[in-house]
């Protein structure tokens, strides 16, 4: 899900913008150039690519020889694997929101994931059937993955040879992260990096304001059109949607979200479901885990956990919008 990006004018400082691809969509970064530290562009954008790189070759699934596909191709059951910090700080996170979003995500539902033709294995036209469904969703489960920490050192190992685990819905947050905490150590103050719609903002744009960032209206057609517009304030901001990414059977949407109790594409009336956190990966893997919650569980949970959460709502006549008390408090504060 991508949002569009307010574009800053350049009439204080220089607007750097840095685009590029990564993990299967698009990358861009702008910060604001000062007078008075000047950066070196390029140099900037090499490191950028080099994080970026990084986290595709310890998470991504669409790599066989990423550090997380060897641990999804190992056959070695209860027996502990050295996995990298990194890996393992996601996939603590990961767990950690598994709870909070009362197992709704869930990294572990991968293998149901590629059987709805939504990961690196192929694309499907027909549903799949009840029994293969049964098999895959037996695979499933969080309980089945142990990490574990001596020392400095960190350890994954699974129960099952089949257990898959899928960081789609929380890697790309990381990666947002990796490259934010980089702009911050390098003194820059004022920039926003953004990877397929995950987004974290610091400081201001160029005209001295909050980064501008629309949230969309759900359109089937490929239309954007905006729906709700936030001055982002030093915090991280996902959204998750059932219009960009999902396959069509008899007139019929299956969504690329999963509830792992079910094994089925999330059927509910929420349309989209913005988050926002400190942390893009906080809010990139509630987002998911909120959206397969549906409308009402999602913004009960939000009440309740004190989270900043923005719902679009399917109606009977169009789109209905929701916000939770934290994010009309964040909101109020612009
Ligand atoms: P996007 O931002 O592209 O809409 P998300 O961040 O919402 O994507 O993540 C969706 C991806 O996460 C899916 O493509 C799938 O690989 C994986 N996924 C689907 N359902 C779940 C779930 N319940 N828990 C964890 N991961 C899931």
């Amino acid at each position: 899900f991508i949002p569009s990006l307010s574009i800053a004018s350049t009439n204080i400082t220089e607007t750097v913008h840095l685009n590029g691809r990564t993990m299967g969509t698009t990358y861009h970064v702008q910060f604001l150039n000062d007078e008075d530290s000047k950066y070196n562009v390029e140099q900037i954008h090499g490191k950028i690519k080099a994080i970026l790189q990084d986290v595709n070759d310890k998470m991504s699934t669409y790599i066989p020889s990423s550090e997380l596909s060897r641990f999804n191709k190992s056959q070695q059951v209860n027996s502990p694997i050295e996995i990298s910090a990194d890996l393992a700080k996601v996939i603590k996170k990961a767990i950690e929101l598994n709870e909070l979003t009362e197992g709704a995500l869930d990294i572990t539902v991968g293998p149901v994931v590629n059987l709805w033709g939504f990961g690196p294995e192929k694309r499907i036209e027909k549903s799949p059937t009840a029994q293969e469904l049964a098999q895959r969703q037996s695979w499933v489960g969080i309980d089945k993955l142990k990490l574990t920490q001596r020392a400095d050192k960190f350890y994954l190992q699974k129960s099952i040879p089949q257990l898959y685990v899928d960081l789609s819905s929380i890697a790309k947050g990381f990666g947002v992260d990796q490259v934010a905490d980089y702009m911050e150590n390098q003194g820059i103050k004022n920039y926003l990096v953004e990877i397929g719609g995950e987004i974290r903002a610091k400081g201001k744009n160029s005209k001295g304001k909050h980064w501008q960032i629309a949230i969309e209206k759900p359109k089937f057609d490929g239309a954007r059109e905006i729906e709700y517009v936030l001055g982002l304030k030093d915090f991280a901001m996902a959204t998750s949607g059932d219009y960009r990414n999902y396959f069509e059977e008899n007139g019929k949407r299956f969504s690329h979200e999963i509830d792992p109790k079910t094994g089925y594409p999330i059927q509910h009336r929420l349309a989209s479901i913005t988050v926002l956190a400190p942390l893009s990966m906080t809010a990139d893997g509630l987002s998911t885990g909120l959206f397969v919650l549906g409308e009402n569980k999602a913004f009960e949970l939000a009440e309740k956990q004190n989270l900043p959460v923005y719902l679009i709502i399917k109606t009977n006549n169009g789109f209905e919008t929701k916000m939770s008390s934290a994010f009309k408090k964040l909101v109020d504060k612009e």
